[in-house]
């Protein structure tokens, strides 16, 4: 079943959890995610990013994420992820996604401001959630410009979260507090105090990018300061290229690919429920 993303943000407040939100721009993904979350009976985010655009356009795969979400006996979000410009977030919009995250983090703080106002009065006409973000992290969704560490420079501001949420209205906040997008060269260092002054100091649900790769204590120990939203991708698509890559090898006579998508949708599957077990505190 469809729910907001409030909803879905309520839910994670009431249980002290944080919510798995996951890229799904394959069929893989999507169908990976959804049977572990009916497999727990958990809401989840199922999210397109801008940046997967060349993996699947939203109007050919998103379609597809809204109707799987509707018969679903799971609870679930279909959210634009990283949307870049207001376009994009009306494109999925258009195709049935109910909640968005613009991301105008590289924007000058009042063109970020004033463009992410613009989202959520979209939004608001549909009664949808918006998250915004403030402060960098580096690489993208995609895995590729990472640098695979965190520069404390960019490091979302208290006064700043405070200040954004009240001037643009965001349902919950992306903010830069040691986590990267894609792989991780070093060990990552969260910053875990700060995630509670943010979550404080903005009053809205705070959340977590580059999700992937880090500990159950780590994820837990954020989720206990106001982390909400947990955005994960990379490693789950990483589990299923290296099923592909393992099968492959140990069957070098396999002649068809759907062997292939078979092999990958069983290692998403495997590392979401670890992931799901650990977010929701299923024991
Ligand atoms: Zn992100």
């Amino acid at each position: 079943m469809l729910i907001g993303l409030r909803q879905a943000l309520d839910h994670a407040e009431r249980a002290n959890c944080g919510i798995a939100a996951i890229n799904t721009p394959t069929l893989e993904l999507l169908l990976g995610a959804v049977k572990v979350a009916e497999r727990y009976a958990v809401p989840m985010v199922l999210q397109h990013a801008q940046v997967h655009e060349p993996v699947n356009a939203i109007e050919d795969i998103g379609p597809v994420m809204v109707e799987v979400a509707r018969r679903s006996s799971a609870p679930l979000v279909v959210h634009v992820d990283h949307g870049e410009t207001i376009e994009y977030v009306e494109r999925g919009f258009a195709v049935g996604f109910n909640s968005a995250m613009f991301d105008g983090s590289r924007l000058p703080y009042d063109d970020n401001v004033a463009q992410t106002r613009a989202v959520v009065e979209l939004a608001d006409g549909y009664g949808f959630g918006v998250e915004g973000e403030l402060g960098i992290m580096p690489g993208r969704e995609d895995g590729v410009e990472s640098t695979g560490t965190a520069d404390e420079a960019l490091y979302t501001r208290p006064d700043d979260a405070a200040a954004f949420v009240a001037a643009t209205g965001v349902t919950a906040l992306a903010c830069s507090f040691g986590t990267v997008h894609g792989l991780y060269k070093a060990e990552p260092k969260i910053n875990y105090e700060l995630i509670g002054e943010l979550r404080r100091a903005g009053g809205v649900p705070v959340v977590m990018h580059g999700g992937s790769g880090l500990s159950c204590d780590e994820y837990r120990a954020s989720i206990d300061q106001g982390v909400r939203k947990i955005n994960y991708y990379t490693y789950a698509d990483k589990a299923a290229l290296e099923a592909a890559r393992t099968l492959l090898t140990e069957k070098p006579d396999t002649y068809v690919f759907s062997d292939l998508t078979v092999a990958a949708q069983a290692a998403i599957t495997a590392d979401l429920d670890a992931l799901v077990r650990c977010l929701y505190r299923v024991f």
